[in-house]
C-alpha cells in the first residue's frame, strides 16, 4: 500500500516560538511507545488553590456543556411488565428524531445501492461505537464478536479507527493489525510501508515497527508533546483530591473524566482546568462524553484526518474530490465525530452515521442506536461484500465458460 503526498498540512492557529529541543524527534514518536501515563516528578509545582469564583466556568458555558455532554443512561427496571409498555415522551421523540436521522440498518438498501461501483472506506470511532461507554475508561473493552465483525469488514474494505485515545492504547484494545489507526483525535496516524509523504511533509516521519517493517507516522501536533506532558502532570496534581476524577494522557491531548465525580464537584474540576489552561493559550478545551479534553490549537481534527486518509490510502483510492469512485462511511457517537460528519456532509460524499440512543443535533446522515446495531451494520457490510464477490465470481465463471464455448 502506498501513500501519495498530501497537500493538507495543518496550520498552527497560534504559532509561538518553538524551542529547538521540541523540533527533535521525540522518543514517543517511536511506534508502540507508551503514551506517557506516568510523569516526571520534576514538573513545576502547582499552587493549589481553592477554586475561585465560578464566574469563568459558568459564563463561558463549561458547566452547561458538562451537564449536557452525556445523557443519563436508562435505568433497568426490575419486574418490568411488558404489557404496560407504552411509548413515553422520550421514545416518541426518538422515533420522530429518526425521521431526520434514519436508521442505517433500515436504510441499508439505499447504502448498498449507492455503494455500487464505488469503493467503500470505513472509519470507526472506538468508545461508544465499538465498545460500550463504561464508568472506567480503562475497561472499555471491545467484544470478541465486534472484533470479529471489524476484522471481516477490513478484509473487504480499507478500515480505519479514529479515536480520541492514544494510538497505542486503541491498538492494544482493538488488537487488529489489518486496520489503520489514528489516535489523539486524528493527530497521530500510522501508515504501513513505503510512501512518499514523509519526503514532502514535515509532519510525517519514517520509523520501524516492532518487526522492523518500515512505517510512517503523521503527527501534525508533535511539537506539542512536551506541553501536553506538562499540562497532564499539572492536571494529575490538581485533580488528585477530587474523588472519581480520572486524568489521562493521550499523547497529543489530555483528558479529565468526570463520569464518576459527584455532580456537586463538577464546577471544581471545571475551574481547575480553566485555571491551568489560562497559562497555555496554544491549547484549547473540547467537551466529550463526561470528559474534558485539552488539545493543541491546530487546524486538525477527525474531519481532517478523514480527508488525509482518503487522499493517502492506496495511492489515494478516494481521490477525495471524486465522490463518484468512493463511498466513505464514518460511524461515531461523540461531539468530536461531528467534525468528520461535517466533512462528508459538506462534500456530499459518503455517509456519517451517529450512534445515539437519544435525540441530538448532528451532521450525520444516518443513525444507529447502540454498539449492538453498529455490529449488525458492520456484518451487513460484510454480507454485501461477500454477495458482490459471489456475483462477480459467478459472472467471471460465466464469461470464462462463454469464452471457452466460443
Ligand atoms: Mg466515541
Amino acid at each position: 500500500m502506498d501513500l501519495k503526498s498530501t497537500k493538507g498540512s495543518p496550520v498552527l492557529a497560534d504559532r509561538a516560538p518553538i524551542n529547538k529541543s521540541r523540533l527533535g524527534i521525540h522518543s514517543s514518536l517511536l511506534p508502540c511507545s507508551q503514551s506517557g501515563q506516568s510523569f516526571s516528578t520534576a514538573v513545576p509545582s502547582i499552587p493549589r488553590k481553592k477554586p475561585g469564583k465560578l464566574d469563568d466556568v459558568c459564563s463561558n458555558g463549561w458547566l452547561d456543556a458538562m451537564k449536557s455532554s452525556s445523557p443519563p443512561r436508562k435505568k433497568v427496571l426490575k419486574d418490568f411488565n411488558f404489557a404496560d409498555l407504552v411509548p413515553d415522551d422520550g421514545e416518541t421523540a426518538y422515533e420522530s428524531w429518526k425521521i431526520r436521522y434514519p436508521s442505517a440498518l433500515n436504510s441499508f438498501r439505499t447504502i448498498s445501492t449507492r455503494a455500487r461501483n464505488r469503493k467503500i472506506v470505513v472509519f470507526l470511532d472506538y468508545d461508544g461505537t465499538l465498545s460500550p461507554i463504561v464508568d472506567d475508561p480503562d475497561r472499555a473493552f471491545i467484544s470478541d464478536d465486534m472484533r470479529s465483525a471489524v476484522r471481516s469488514v477490513a478484509e473487504h474494505f480499507p478500515t480505519a479507527i479514529i479515536s480520541g485515545r492514544s494510538r497505542d492504547m486503541v491498538f492494544r484494545l482493538v488488537g487488529l493489525t489489518e486496520l489503520y489507526y489514528a489516535g489523539s483525535h486524528g493527530m497521530d496516524i500510522i501508515f504501513p510501508g513505503r510512501d512518499i509523504v514523509s519526503r514532502n511533509n514535515v509532519n510525517c516521519v519514517k520509523s520501524t515497527d516492532e518487526e522492523g517493517k518500515e512505517i510512517n507516522l503523521f503527527q501534525p501536533a508533535r511539537e506539542f508533546l512536551p506541553m501536553i506532558d506538562e499540562v497532564f502532570a499539572k492536571l494529575v496534581e490538581t485533580c488528585k483530591d477530587i474523588k472519581g476524577a480520572k486524568v489521562e494522557n493521550h499523547k497529543f491531548c489530555a483528558s479529565v473524566h468526570y463520569r464518576n465525580v459527584d455532580q456537586e464537584n463538577w464546577h471544581i474540576i471545571a475551574q481547575y482546568v480553566h485555571d491551568i489552561l489560562k497559562d497555555y493559550p496554544r491549547l484549547r478545551l473540547t467537551h466529550g462524553r463526561k470528559v474534558l479534553e485539552i488539545r493543541p490549537v491546530i487546524n486538525w481534527d477527525k474531519g481532517k484526518a478523514v480527508e488525509f486518509l482518503l487522499e493517502s490510502l492506496e495511492h489515494g483510492i478516494a481521490g477525495f474530490s471524486n465522490c463518484d469512485d468512493v463511498l466513505p462511511i464514518y460511524i461515531g457517537d461523540d461531539r468530536t465525530d461531528e467534525d468528520a460528519f461535517k466533512v462528508l456532509k459538506k462534500r456530499n460524499c459518503g455517509y456519517g452515521i451517529l450512534v445515539s440512543a437519544v435525540t441530538k443535533e448532528s451532521n450525520a446522515f444516518f443513525s444507529l442506536k447502540d454498539t449492538s446495531e453498529v455490529q449488525d451494520f458492520l456484518e451487513s457490510l460484510v454480507k454485501m461484500a461477500q454477495g458482490d464477490a459471489t456475483k462477480n465470481g459467478a459472472s467471471r465463471k460465466s464469461s470464462e465458460y462463454d469464452t471457452k464455448k466460443n
